[in-house]
């Protein structure tokens, strides 16, 4: 992804002053939303492995495999619950706006639109954010 373009968690920043720099790993994630706006630009440009390494071990999965035609449009997040400097834990409420794009045609949903509404929990430890669990909110 171009560091220049617009990051895809729609924080108005460039991708390169934003989400880019906790994918490659050149920083750390200061604030639970931070992290989540991480892990949702990691799913719109397709990067497992950052989804993972900000997986808390004891729910991360052993492995995961992004639905390619699964494309993140949009992300709103709607309020947060502690996961700020000085916090241990925090939550985050949003949602996320996708289309389903050709692999879902041969179940003639061709370019459905779907939104994930979600609760995310996160908890910080060695001074790192990661992402715990959710549960599927409205
Ligand atoms: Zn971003």
């Amino acid at each position: 992804m171009d560091d220049a373009a617009r990051c895809p968690c729609l924080s108005g920043l460039p991708y390169g002053e934003c989400c880019g720099p906790l994918h490659s790993g050149a920083r750390a994630a200061g604030t639970a939303e931070a992290l989540m706006r991480s892990r949702y630009s990691a799913f719109a440009v397709g990067d497992a492995p950052h989804l993972l390494q900000t997986w808390h071990p004891t729910t991360r999965p052993a492995s995961l495999s992004l639905d390619e035609s699964q494309q993140w449009r949009r992300l709103d997040v709607l309020a947060t619950r502690g996961g700020g400097p000085f916090d241990d834990d925090g939550e985050v409420e949003f949602v996320a706006t996708f289309r389903s794009g050709a692999g879902s045609s041969v179940r003639g949903r061709l370019h459905e639109r779907g939104q994930l509404h979600e609760v995310s929990r996160f908890v910080r430890e060695g001074g790192r954010w990661f992402y715990v669990d959710g549960d599927v909110a409205g």
